[in-house]
């Protein structure tokens, strides 16, 4: 990649070394035990990787999204799954980042930079899922401490985490200042794991049910200090977190292409590799046009955000949902070209197609991801109404038909009649 910078190179070369030392060999022994994997998480702290995205004044690496997006893709390109348990720490200590006050800032984040602390993110409930702002968990405030009671679903980190970063209801009769954040630790009473969840892919990271029974926290614990800012720290957080998300898709994409391409250059039928095969080239240049695609997408994305750059928060979301849609398309061709191979669980890349399914799912659903993209382009057509509004036809548009509608459009252009 010719525009990545030293900075950029050091961080993938970095991650490229743990993913093809440490993580590709245990890939398939945590997927089958669906355990976390505590000594790939060991060799991640070891090379630093934990805090790339933390601030250097806050002990951590002092890099960018594009850096973040960068390890994501070489981890996931050698298993999906940790790239996940890699990157929610990152979904999990955005919050802090965006709303956190000083002192939590001090507090927290150069322990999660280290590794010493795992960190969790706790927006959805059962009833709230992609209307996040639907969600029930209450917190009560009780002189100098809130208390929480109520429960969330899918945390992923759930049990391995130390930290909770969780969203509660604060103001039920507030329309924008309803939600705010709180920190919760493990081990505070009244907070508990519920279900554990049996999942398709990404098994080595545990997801869970959190469940908040009278769990009281002091007023230092609530992000950010003041109540009724919560629903603004999730969406800066999933704003910075959707290129992750992308990277992880795009790091899935490139490892079954990879897989793909070696495959097909060993398997022979009728006397050839099937590489040397019209469609199974056809398919492999697609794969490797669409990952491509995907990864210029997600580079200027993480660029976007690092620069704030405006339509930054829309190129985020076309980057998640393009790469993770490649991926899903990209790990399901590889698994046809593995031909009877790819169906079993032998070999890696069946892995690969079940990992990438998640990624159109999470962090905002591929189309809740279209209809950012949507509202965004119907924002920017006000704009582009004056230069194109005479090409556009005249019977398509309201009162077309009104006769003093059209009088007055005919006075108004005497150009054109
Ligand atoms: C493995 C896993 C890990 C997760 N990790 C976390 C985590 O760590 N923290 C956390 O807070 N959450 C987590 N989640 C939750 C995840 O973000 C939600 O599952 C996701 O946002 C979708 O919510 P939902 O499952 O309730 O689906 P729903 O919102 O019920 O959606 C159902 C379907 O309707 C579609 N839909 C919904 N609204 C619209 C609309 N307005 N227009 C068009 N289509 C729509 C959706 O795209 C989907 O296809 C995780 C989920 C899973 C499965």
């Amino acid at each position: 990649m010719p525009f990545l910078n030293d900075q950029n190179r050091m961080w993938q070369e970095k991650a490229r070394n743990v993913a093809e030392k440490v993580v590709r060999p245990l890939a398939r022994k945590y997927d089958e035990l669906q355990e976390y994997p505590w000594e790939i998480k060991q060799a991640l702290a070891e090379a630093g990787l934990l805090g790339v995205w933390i601030p250097k004044e806050y002990g951590g690496g002092g890099g960018g999204v594009l850096d973040l997006c960068l390890v994501i893709e070489q981890i996931s390109r050698a298993c999906g799954g940790v790239g996940v348990m890699y990157c929610v720490n990152a979904l999990g200590s955005f919050p802090i980042l965006v709303g956190g006050s000083e002192e939590q800032k001090k507090h927290w984040l150069p322990k999660i930079a280290t590794g010493e602390k795992l960190i969790a993110f706790c927006l959805s409930e059962k009833f709230a899922g992609s209307d996040a702002q639907s969600l029930r968990l209450g917190a009560k405030a009780d002189g100098a401490s809130w208390v929480l009671n109520g429960e969330k679903k899918w945390t992923t980190n759930g049990g391995a985490a130390d930290l909770y970063t969780v969203f509660a209801v604060t103001d039920a009769n507030s329309k924008s200042r309803r939600i705010s954040a709180f920190l919760v630790e493990k081990g505070t009473p009244g907070f508990s794991i519920g279900k554990i969840e049996d999942k398709m892919g990404i098994r080595c990271v545990p997801v869970v049910e959190t469940v908040f029974q009278d769990v009281k926290v002091e007023t230092a614990q609530l992000l950010g200090g003041q109540p009724g800012f919560g629903f603004h720290h999730a969406m800066g957080t999933l704003d910075l977190a959707r290129p992750g998300v992308a990277a992880q898709g795009l790091g899935l994409a490139q490892g079954a292409l990879e897989y793909a391409m070696v495959y097909s250059a060993r398997r022979q039928q009728f006397g050839s590799p099937v590489n040397s095969f019209q469609m199974i080239q056809q398919m492999l240049a697609d794969m490797a046009s669409q990952v491509e695609a995907a990864r210029q997408l997600v580079y200027a994305s993480a660029t976007s955000l690092d620069r704030k750059l405006p339509g930054a928060g829309k190129m985020a979301a076309m980057a998640k949902l393009y790469a993770t849609d490649t991926a899903m398309k990209v790990t399901t061709d590889a698994v046809q070209i593995f031909g009877g191979y790819g169906y079993m669980k032998d070999y890696p890349i069946e892995k690969y197609m079940r990992d990438a399914k998640i990624t159109q799912i999470y962090e905002g659903t591929n189309q809740v991801q279209r209809l950012v993209v949507a509202r965004n382009l119907v924002k920017e057509t006000n704009a582009l109404t004056q230069l194109l509004d005479a090409y556009i036809p005249r019977e398509v548009q309201v009162g077309y038909n009104d006769p003093a509608t059209l009088a007055a459009q005919k006075a108004a252009e005497p150009a054109r009649s």
